[in-house]
């Protein structure tokens, strides 16, 4: 998709701190982190949102939830981390390419919103 920040990114047309990468998706360090550990993983596929995935193969869905775990085991988040996806303008989504945030490495916040 051009003029997707999220797709240059994957593209290498934008750098990143790359800590994971598979056929389906790609993970880098959030640019302004908000926990002592902030990554974003993106299906290399371009939809928009949550709300878009069933855009997405089934294969690619998996490797989403399958790589969160993968990263989060690699980051050493033992002691749990929390997993957002911003959707729309209620949310505050400010990159429409579907997104996940893991957040970890302190003790997060008990209530969600
Ligand atoms: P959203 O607000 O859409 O849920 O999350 C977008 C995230 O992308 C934000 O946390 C923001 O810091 C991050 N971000 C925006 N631009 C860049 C960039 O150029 N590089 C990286 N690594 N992260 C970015
Ligand atoms: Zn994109």
């Amino acid at each position: 998709m051009e003029n997707c920040l999220f797709c240059k990114i994957i593209s290498g047309d934008i750098p990143s701190a790359k800590v994971y990468e598979d056929e389906y998706c790609y993970a880098f360090r959030d640019i302004n982190p908000q926990a002592p550990t902030h990554i974003l993983v993106v299906p290399k596929t371009h939809v928009a949102s949550i709300a878009e995935a069933d855009q997405l193969s089934p294969g690619a869905l998996a490797a989403i939830l399958s790589a969160i775990g993968k990263i989060a085991r690699q980051e050493g988040l033992d002691n749990g981390f929390r997993v957002v996806s911003n959707c729309g303008p209620d949310a505050c989504q400010s990159v429409q390419h579907l997104h996940f945030h893991i957040l970890g490495g302190r003790q997060m916040a008990e209530k969600m919103a």
